[in-house]
């Protein structure tokens, strides 16, 4: 982080907003929230925000890490607790953003990093591709965060049964095997940039042993992790320790995110 010698929710969310211009605009409205904040409402909010880490209090990427996996605990458990989903956070942050992660992952419908690793608004910026396929207009959505707002920790996030992996990977295999690729056919759509993009992955998992859609899910979000440590954006903030890049796959069948080696 650079010079981070403040501490707390509050002074964190002005650090990040001071980076994009819009600090003193914001420790207005903090301050009146800070004073405004009584009654049974507000102990209600204490005490379930006392059951739940504060991400926004969070500083390194370990501490976020494991509180982005304590949320997806609670997610897999159904003990969701939707933190800072109300008003009140909502309206702190309409003068700046400090998401304390970035993360990036697939358009699956099922895979809403909100909900799977349970956090609030204001808390982690997202950008979905299919199966997180990248280029550089994408890439530079996803180093935004860590870039631009100092959020400390990237998730690059693969997940079970993902459709545009195994669609590229049956064209690829059916490729090798020196069939006709038929899916255009089937489905009516194309995804000649997504299967190009995800070749890669497809070599990679060749020497895994295992299902070859889960083996080529993990080589892709390996890759995928590797590519954005050296991104121009962020190789000099990974370099110094300022940023960590960490990859997982989550399950649609249990909800747990499982972080892999890369
Ligand atoms: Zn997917």
């Amino acid at each position: 982080m650079k010079s981070l010698n403040v501490s707390g929710n509050r002074r964190k969310l002005l650090t990040g907003a001071a980076a994009i211009g819009t600090g003193s605009a914001l420790v207005l409205a903090l301050d009146a929230c800070s004073t405004d904040t009584g009654g049974a409402a507000a102990s209600e909010t204490a005490s379930a925000a006392a059951e739940v880490p504060d991400l926004k209090d969070l500083e390194t990427a370990e501490e976020i890490w494991d509180a982005l996996l304590e949320g997806n605990q609670r997610w897999a458990a159904g003990e969701s607790a939707h933190p800072d989903a109300d008003v009140e956070t909502r309206q702190e942050l309409v003068e700046g953003q400090a998401p304390r992660a970035a993360v990036f992952t697939c358009v699956d419908s099922r895979v809403a990093p909100e909900l799977v690793f349970d956090t609030g608004v204001g808390d982690i910026m997202v950008t979905r591709t299919a199966a997180n396929t990248f280029d550089p207009l994408v890439s530079e959505s996803v180093s935004y965060g860590p870039a631009a707002l100092e959020a400390p920790l990237l998730v690059v996030l693969g997940h079970q049964k993902c459709g545009a992996v195994t669609a590229a990977h049956d064209a690829l295999a059916a490729a090798d095997a020196g069939e006709e690729a038929e899916e255009a056919e089937d489905h009516g759509y194309h995804l000649p940039e997504i299967v190009e993009a995800l070749t890669p992955a497809y070599e990679a998992a060749k020497e895994e042993s295992g299902d070859p859609v889960d083996a080529m899910i993990a080589a892709n979000v390996a890759l995928t992790v590797q590519a954005l440590k050296e991104h121009p954006n962020l190789a000099e903030l990974v370099a110094d320790g300022e940023l960590t890049v960490v990859g997982a796959v989550y399950s649609l069948e249990t909800g747990v995110v499982t972080e892999i080696e890369v």
